[in-house]
């Protein structure tokens, strides 16, 4: 199992079937469980959607650490799930086009 560090939680990113990921009725292809730090992807998708849910998943874990996820939620109302996916792509690229590991070291 991977784990991915933020701040001081350490969510574990689990893999399972898309029929086995069903929450009120309807199939979901990621989750971000912020109580207990766990993200739950699809394994049953493409590579690249399962990228895709991670790092819309990891935007909800984002916000649920910065304690931000709550006033979101509440200020957005409906449109909570579409700021979160607007944000995937920059996010995406952001670290698939940047080696932010390298720039940190250059500024030290
Ligand atoms: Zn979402």
């Amino acid at each position: 199992m991977s784990k991915i560090k933020i701040c001081n939680a350490e969510y574990e990113i689990v893999f399972r079937p898309l029929k086995d990921a069903v929450f009120n009725g309807c199939s979901e292809i990621g989750k971000c469980d912020g109580i207990n730090y766990i993200i739950y992807i699809a394994e049953d998708m493409p590579s690249n959607r399962k990228i895709q849910t991670l790092i819309h998943e990891l935007i909800h874990a984002l916000l649920n650490e910065a304690n931000y996820s709550r006033i979101i939620h509440n200020k957005l109302g409906e449109f909570e799930e579409p700021f979160v996916e607007a944000m995937e792509k920059p996010l995406l690229s952001l670290f698939i086009d940047n080696d932010i590991n390298d720039i940190i070291r250059e500024i030290k």
